[in-house]
């Protein structure tokens, strides 16, 4: 064992799959691209080739690897003050939380770390309004979700999955949740009764397959939970800060939540950094004890989200995904009756469904890793492509490139 670990630098690309197939929980079943560096749009394996990241860490890396300035931010703030827990104050925090409830337009930031803890925090806020606020009778409150959601791995959350891999053997399961049709006003007004506290949607589902939603779904569910007295809870850890040419999704439908879940690209692909953004009248319900964690809102995790935000508060970022998601969904729809079915795509961040009959999505992202292109498949025959957002128009035209290439392969 010690004499492994002491010559793992040495280890070749074989030996490293070999050694977390071993010795690593088999939760994941990656590409066998081993990285060791990476900048901007593009990794680095530990053999000197270089891959176009297509999927940028499911979108945790939107402004790229390496980037300059949350670099910076994270550097100055690793030599001054990384962690005193909430405990006790430090000079991040309130800058972080003014910042980023400005840059989303609500009173107040719950910070925490992971995208599932913001879920989490999510449901339990939504809760106790519903008990303290809205006046629901004590252990009766609902949360209405929607079928092939994907919002983490935790037992609460994956009682409410309808991916039997993500959901079978981890019951019993957190009660309280109600499914409805992705997409369908008519159903989420069904479901809702005098004891919903809050519907919980991804105003663009990025697991399912970057499933958008009908043009008037959201507009449909805003109202209802307007008249209901319901908390809309957006879930905007992958389809937030910029990578659908916007700040936020919900804003192509001209809706806003009452309660955003963010996360991924908040950590500037660097930390773990998550919150919930909400209206006091809505996160005021926490008060000291109630809610907590050792690492949320640390003083590096603020420093690097400050960073983000500062870069999102230009407006840039937001218009380069425009730009280049117009001309990658372009590039992408010729391919449609070439080995693919369907493109669907907002801002740079597109599902692509490959004839079934050609292979799987993991097939052809196997063969696109051969190529030098890394991207994901989701369910079944679905490729996800997602690069970071500094990514070029021709680097783009040579992933589609690349892709067609595949597709002509397996014809
Ligand atoms: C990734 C993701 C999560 C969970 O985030 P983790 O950081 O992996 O816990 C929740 N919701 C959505 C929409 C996501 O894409």
């Amino acid at each position: 064992m010690s004499r492994t670990l002491g010559a793992a630098v040495a280890l070749t690309a074989d030996e490293h799959l070999a050694l977390v197939d071993r010795r690593a929980a088999r939760n994941y079943a990656p590409l066998p691209v081993v990285a060791a560096a990476a900048e901007g749009a593009w990794i680095t394996d530990i053999d000197g080739r270089r891959y176009l990241d297509c999927l940028a860490a499911y979108s945790a890396v939107n402004f790229g690897h390496a980037n300059p300035t949350v670099l910076a931010a994270a550097r100055r703030q690793l030599e001054r003050l990384t962690l005193v827990s909430r405990a006790f104050q430090h000079d991040q925090l309130g800058p972080f939380v003014q910042e980023l409830a400005e840059l989303i337009g609500k009173d107040m930031v719950l910070p925490m770390n992971t995208g599932a803890e913001a879920v989490e925090s999510g449901i339990k806020v939504a809760r106790k309004w519903g008990y303290e606020v809205k006046g629901v009778a004590q252990g009766q409150a609902n949360i209405v979700v929607m079928a092939g959601n994907f919002h983490g791995r935790t037992t609460t959350i994956v009682s409410f999955s309808d991916d039997p891999e993500a959901r079978e053997n981890y019951g019993p399961y957190t009660p309280g949740f109600r499914t409805v049709p992705y997409g369908n006003g008519a159903a989420v007004a069904a479901a809702v009764d005098e004891n919903t506290v809050a519907v919980l949607l991804e105003p663009v589902q990025g697991e399912g397959g970057v499933i958008v939603p009908p043009a008037g779904f959201l507009p449909e569910v805003r109202d209802i939970c307007s008249r209901e007295g319901v908390l809309l809870i957006a879930d905007e850890i992958q389809s937030g800060l910029a990578r659908t040419g916007r700040t936020l999704a919900v804003e192509h439908s001209g809706v806003e939540a009452d309660v955003y879940l963010l996360g991924k690209a908040l950590g500037g692909g660097v930390v773990p950094v998550s919150a919930v953004v909400a209206d006091e009248d809505v996160l005021g319900v926490l008060r000291p004890g109630q809610h907590g964690s050792t690492f949320g809102g640390n003083p590096l995790a603020c420093a690097v989200g400050r960073a983000v935000v500062g870069m999102l508060a230009t407006g840039e970022w937001q218009e380069r995904a425009r730009g280049l998601g117009a001309h990658l969904d372009q590039r992408l729809r010729e391919l449609v009756g070439h080995g693919v079915m369907e493109v669907r795509s907002l801002g740079l961040w597109a599902g692509v469904d490959i004839e079934p009959t050609l292979g799987t999505g993991k097939q052809v992202c196997t063969a696109l890793a051969e190529r030098g292109v890394l991207a994901k498949d989701t369910h079944g025959s679905t490729i996800r492509l997602a690069p970071p957002l500094v990514v070029e128009p021709a680097e783009l035209d040579w992933a589609v490139d690349q892709l067609a290439d595949v597709l002509r392969c397996l014809r």
